[in-house]
């Protein structure tokens, strides 16, 4: 081994992809890899910037034979760092704790559910959507509500109070007004937030406030990788003042849900909390009035399960007619006429979705984005 090649191995360098273009990638190095390097090699290069070091790199050739690719949010070693140039090279990719597609992101440690009280109204159905949806990906999950400002305090007392009801925590903000900005971004550092919610919610304006220089930074970036057309493919990872990463989407209006029936209860924390201190009489209960069910319809969100449990079972039977070997449900027609379903009473151990369940609905996020 060359003493080259020793050198660099015992300053391995560790940092996070944060914007992909075409062969190029952006890498933040982390801040204890800022601490030594920069003085031991060129002295004084960095201290221009107190951020963390960014290296423009590009990927080492062995990567490119093993077909290993690299995206947004991923931890890699670098390699031959060149401090005045702010070049390097990705010698290897780090083990993904989990990924999504379209656009490709790793590692997202949570999301942040943006919605506002006012202009755009809160829509009480499709905040419960949002929520279910962000409880399937099995990330941590924030929920604020921007533009505070519009409405009384009393009012917000009053949402507060309902959605507390609900099993969440609001943090009630105001882009315009710089209420509880602090407070939100001291959720935010060493981690890798997704912001999510509808158009006009205020997304790109609190990112703009949490990153008071991120147009500035935005237009340094652009000079080297020719930045493109925001277009909702392009991910890019930004750079909290307090440390922390956030990823903005495009906002969408109704996400889709894709859980199995069962998998559904999971992601009401009305219905978690209730199954915490007591059990159905039936393992894969659905919570519908069936015998034993420890799972009352006296929760304001009820009407919201059902309504989205009808689509689950669609969704379910749909795929039964192409085949699935195990069904979990029956169709019932009683002498109405009125068909309904009802679970088997086979026991089937309930159960967590799984890992690829989870990652497959945090894809769904993004696919949703682009239609
Ligand atoms: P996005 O579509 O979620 O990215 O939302 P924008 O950031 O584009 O904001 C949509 C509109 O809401 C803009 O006109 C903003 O000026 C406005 N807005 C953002 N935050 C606030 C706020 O706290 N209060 C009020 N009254 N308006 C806000
Ligand atoms: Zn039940």
């Amino acid at each position: 081994m060359t003493v080259k090649a020793l050198k660099a191995r015992n300053q391995q360098l560790l940092g996070t992809v944060l914007a992909v273009q075409a062969n190029y990638y952006k890498v933040r190095l982390d801040r204890e890899a800022q601490q030594k390097s920069p003085t031991e090699t060129e002295p004084g290069v960095m201290q221009a910037d107190s951020q963390t070091p960014v290296l423009l790199c590009t990927r080492r050739t062995r990567l490119k034979k093993i077909g290993q690719q690299i995206v947004v949010g991923d931890r890699v070693v670098v390699e031959e760092p060149d401090w005045t140039g702010t070049r390097g090279a990705i010698a290897q990719v780090l083990p993904r704790k989990n990924q999504l597609d379209r656009p490709a992101i790793a590692n997202v440690d949570q999301i942040l559910l943006l919605f506002a009280v006012a202009d755009p109204p809160l829509e009480i159905y499709q905040l419960s959507r949002f929520l279910v949806k962000g409880e399937s990906t099995g990330l941590n999950l924030l929920l604020s509500f921007n533009k505070s400002d519009l409405i009384t305090e009393q009012q917000q007392a009053e949402i507060n109070e309902r959605i507390s009801s609900w099993g969440y925590k609001p943090i009630f903000i105001s882009v315009s007004k710089s209420i509880n900005i602090d407070y939100l971004a001291s959720f935010l550092p060493q981690r890798i937030t997704v912001v999510a919610g509808p158009s006009g919610v205020g997304k790109s304006s609190l990112l703009n406030a949490f990153i008071p220089n991120l147009n500035l930074r935005v237009g340094k970036v652009s000079a080297k990788l020719g930045r493109g057309r925001h277009t909702t493919r392009h991910v890019e990872l930004f750079e909290l003042p307090k440390g922390g990463l956030l990823a903005d989407t495009p906002g969408f209006n109704q996400p889709d849900l894709n859980c199995t029936p069962e998998e559904l209860g999971n992601y009401f924390p009305e219905i978690r909390e209730r199954l915490a201190v007591a059990s159905c009489r039936f393992s894969n209960c659905l919570h519908r009035n069936e015998p034993g069910c420890a799972v009352q319809g006296n929760w304001e969100r009820y009407q919201h399960y059902l309504q989205f449990l009808e689509e689950a079972i669609a969704r379910q039977t749909q795929l039964h007619q192409q085949g699935d070997p195990e069904p979990t449900v029956k169709l019932k027609t009683s002498k109405q006429g009125q068909t309904q379903y009802e679970p088997k009473l086979e026991t089937k151990k309930y159960r967590r979705p799984s890992r690829r369940t989870q990652l497959q609905e945090l894809q769904q996020w993004y696919r949703e984005d682009e239609e």
